[in-house]
């Protein structure tokens, strides 16, 4: 009999998983919470590394897509201190890939759906409940009252997963606030910004806060604001005015960033899972991407979602007669995979916002053997 394979969740994990199972012939139906793949905005640009997120992608055949869309030249990095002044000036090499280039997230996951079957992906199928059946797999519940079953189940439904309570009782803490901005047409409307952007980030550190911009490939600027957690509503940060008094005595040049947003800041908290969390085997049903590992968000997560997906996928072709050992083989390996990573992550978020942050990403972007440079 077929295995009938859900996952929850049709993000770059869920997306990447299901290519590649695709690619080995074994089937599976995708999730999605969201009314179709142009619901909603999907935020900025991601720089995929060669060992994790290009490795899935060239697992997914998809390599050569992926380089006509990305933009090797968006690995560019500039850091300011709030007077304006260069700490460091970052420039990849002239098209080349074995950086970490950088794609639009819109263009990632629309390269990823364009690759599987129209009916892959079952959307506005928010999943509400899963309940284990006595005969083995899971009887999955809809929002809107719509049902399925399934052999095995794999949670990709991402930060806020609701297939991890079946799993762990980890709890998510905040690490941080994020506001964003976004700024269209740049190079038209505002040259100035775009000139200080570049093609690639600006990060301008302060003291526990930073304002950051990203290049998009549509011609836009994302901004990004990071400041410490704490316990004020998130509507204090939704005016261009208070976060401009919080930016005080910086550069107008740099502050002229968050005066050009095109509408009002967006505020969201930034979550993390307790490190080295993990779970004891249960059968037919895993998490991959942030509902295994939810990461401050320093250049790791969907690269290691997108591997995640891609050894999982892995194993399930490898041993397809015996999901629970495949599930059991990935899981091992990506909990000692991940753990490392998390701690970098943690650490490397910390670091971002503390009071000595411009001395300590000078140093941490000063060639190290050992430990990789974070990306925004
Ligand atoms: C500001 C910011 C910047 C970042 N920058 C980087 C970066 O540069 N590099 C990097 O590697 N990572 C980065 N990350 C992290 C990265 O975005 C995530 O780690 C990655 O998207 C995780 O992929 P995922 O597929 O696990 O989850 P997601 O991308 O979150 O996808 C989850 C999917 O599940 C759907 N879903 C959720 N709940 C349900 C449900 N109940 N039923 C059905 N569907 C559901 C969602 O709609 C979504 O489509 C960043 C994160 C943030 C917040």
């Amino acid at each position: 009999m077929t295995m009938r394979i859900a996952i929850a969740g049709g993000g770059l994990g869920g997306l990447t998983l299901a290519r590649i199972l695709h690619r080995h012939g074994i089937g599976a139906v995708v999730y999605e919470r969201e009314a179709s793949r142009s619901a909603r905005s999907q935020g900025g640009s991601l720089d995929l590394h060669p060992e994790s997120g290009q490795q899935a992608l060239a697992d997914a055949g998809l390599i050569g897509r992926f380089r006509s869309e990305a933009r090797p030249e968006g690995e560019e990095h500039r850091i300011l201190d709030p007077a304006g002044r260069t700490l460091v000036h970052h420039k990849p090499q002239p098209g080349s890939f074995s950086g970490r280039p950088e794609i639009d997230r819109s263009a990632l996951r629309d390269l990823l759906l364009d690759s599987l079957p129209g009916d892959a992906v079952a959307w506005q199928h928010r999943l509400v409940a899963a309940m284990p059946r006595p005969d083995g797999g899971f009887g999955l519940t809809f929002d809107g009252g719509h049902s399925a079953d399934c052999d095995v189940l794999i949670g990709a439904d991402g930060g806020r997963s609701v297939v991890r309570s079946l799993l762990t009782d980890a709890t998510l803490s905040s690490v941080a606030t994020l506001v964003e901005l976004s700024i269209s047409d740049a190079d038209r409307r505002h040259p100035d910004l775009a000139e200080l952007v570049g093609p690639g980030n600006l990060w301008c550190i302060g003291v526990n806060q930073i304002l950051a911009a990203q290049r998009l490939g549509d011609g836009g600027i994302r901004v990004g604001i990071s400041l410490r957690a704490d316990d004020r509503h998130m509507d204090t940060y939704r005016s261009k005015r208070a976060l401009l008094d919080m930016f005080d005595g910086w550069n107008p040049r740099l502050t002229a960033l968050i005066e050009a947003g095109d509408s009002l800041p967006t505020p969201r908290r930034i979550e993390a899972m307790p490190t080295g969390t993990r779970w004891a085997h249960q059968p037919g049903i895993t998490l991959i991407g942030d509902a295994a590992h939810l990461m401050p968000p320093v250049g790791e997560g969907a690269n290691q979602a997108m591997l995640d997906a891609a050894e999982l996928a892995a194993e399930l072709a490898t041993n397809p007669a015996d999901p629970d050992s495949a599930i059991q083989a990935y899981e091992e390996a990506m909990f000692t995979r991940t753990h490392p990573i998390a701690e970098m992550s943690a650490r490397v978020q910390a670091m971002m916002l503390s009071p000595t942050a411009a001395d300590d990403i000078i140093r941490f972007f000063t060639p190290q053997p050992t430990e990789p440079a974070p990306t925004a």
